[in-house]
């Protein structure tokens, strides 16, 4: 048997809706994309989302919008976790700011709150939580901590579309929620991210610097005789086409049975694997995970050997994450070394992330788990 790491679960309809955008006027941002971020705004429950070509851009921008009034270097730390994909890191670099890494919570695998209090400082710009796998940080302790001391909130929500904490989904604490669209997320595009916020303001100056900062955009324009149009700000070319946004809106009535299902597959693999002693990232009871990634936690001394022979029984598979801080560029460029983060570095080497999708079936699950049962 082979088992793909993800399989995309987008249908004929919704490959019909993007050709029939491309039949239309706009093959860049027009009307679907202000149609898709209205109804990703309602399905979050927050007042505005503005749609991008990335989370990367996402997290830059929200870096750069929260920082406008910021001349002074004082403030230029931007809290964050080391169990992350580079994009998070990235983004803080890319805005001129200064990661400052605390170790996550042993259990969650999410950033360690205690921690998080005590590397606030007068030099906090931000915090910049990531929801791990789905599953959603404490973010009325975050929002508390924030409001404090006058530090913006930035959510990594690359993996965290259908995922709440206490029954709020992300951006509606946090200043700006970043999510990823990309190929192997709950919801996908190919390339593509959004920015959710309630925030009137910086939504306005947001979408001014999704687009060279221009004070009228294509869609804007469109259909008017021409008119001069001016530069304001350094702005960025960050914006989604209308044949991904028609894309995406076919996927968000299906996110929920999506979710359902990732769920069965969580708790199959789950009562397969807990009896071989294999462990397992803890889920809090007021957290709805959104079930992004399944990974399970072997003895580091083994798994990397436990990958290949899972490879070589047709089964994908891959690490989410070894530590930023144990990668070669940030070991150059951050002030910090291997063991600075242990509960980090432990969740690094032992975990193994599985298949993990909608379309997956039970048989495979089953494969999956009696495979792992042969090896371990
Ligand atoms: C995928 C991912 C990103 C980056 O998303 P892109 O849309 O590829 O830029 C950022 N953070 C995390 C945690 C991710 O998994």
């Amino acid at each position: 048997m082979k088992v793909e790491f993800y399989k995309h679960s987008l249908t004929e309809e919704d490959i019909a809706a993007a050709s029939e955008a491309m039949r239309g006027t706009f093959l860049s941002s027009g009307p679907k994309v202000k149609e898709f971020e209205e109804a990703f705004a309602k399905y979050l429950n927050v007042k505005h989302v503005l749609a991008v070509n990335s989370c990367t851009s996402a997290l830059h921008l929200s870096m750069v919008a929260s920082h406008k009034n910021w001349k002074v270097s004082r403030f230029n730390e931007v809290i964050t976790t080391p169990l992350t994909f580079a994009a998070t890191i990235n983004a803080i670099l890319y805005a001129g700011l200064k990661p400052i890494l605390v170790d996550v919570n042993p259990r969650t695998g999410n950033i360690d709150l205690n921690q998080v209090e005590s590397a606030i400082n007068g030099k906090t710009h931000a915090i910049l939580p990531v929801h791990l796998y789905g599953n959603m940080c404490n973010m009325q302790l975050l929002s508390k901590m924030c409001s404090n001391d006058g530090i913006y909130l930035i959510e990594d929500a690359a993996h965290c579309v259908e995922g709440q904490v206490d029954f709020t989904y992300p951006g509606q604490l946090g200043d700006f929620a970043c999510f990823s669209f990309y190929a192997t997320k709950n919801l996908t595009c190919g390339e593509g991210g959004a920015i959710a916020t309630n925030n009137e303001n910086s939504y306005d100056y947001l979408k001014l610097l999704r687009t060279h900062g221009m004070s009228k955009s294509a869609a804007d324009r469109f259909g008017k005789s021409y008119a001069h149009w001016d530069i304001t700000e350094l702005g960025y070319k960050y914006n989604m086409t209308d044949f991904q946004a028609a894309l995406l809106l076919g996927q968000l009535p299906r996110l929920e049975a999506q979710l359902a299902r990732r769920k069965e597959i969580y708790l199959q693999y789950i009562s397969g694997l807990a009896p071989l002693g294999i462990t397992f990232t803890y889920i809090p009871e007021n957290v709805r995970s959104a079930h992004h990634l399944f990974t399970i936690h072997v003895d580091p001394a083994r798994r990397d050997d436990i990958i290949v022979k899972l490879n070589e029984a047709g089964i994908s598979v891959t690490v989410n994450y070894r530590p930023i801080h144990t990668l070669s560029y940030y070991k150059e460029v951050l002030p910090y070394n291997v063991g600075d983060f242990p509960h980090a570095e432990r969740i690094g080497a032992s975990t193994i992330s599985l298949p993990f999708y909608p379309l997956l079936r039970s048989e495979e699950v089953q494969y999956v788990i009696d495979t792992l049962k042969r090896i371990i």
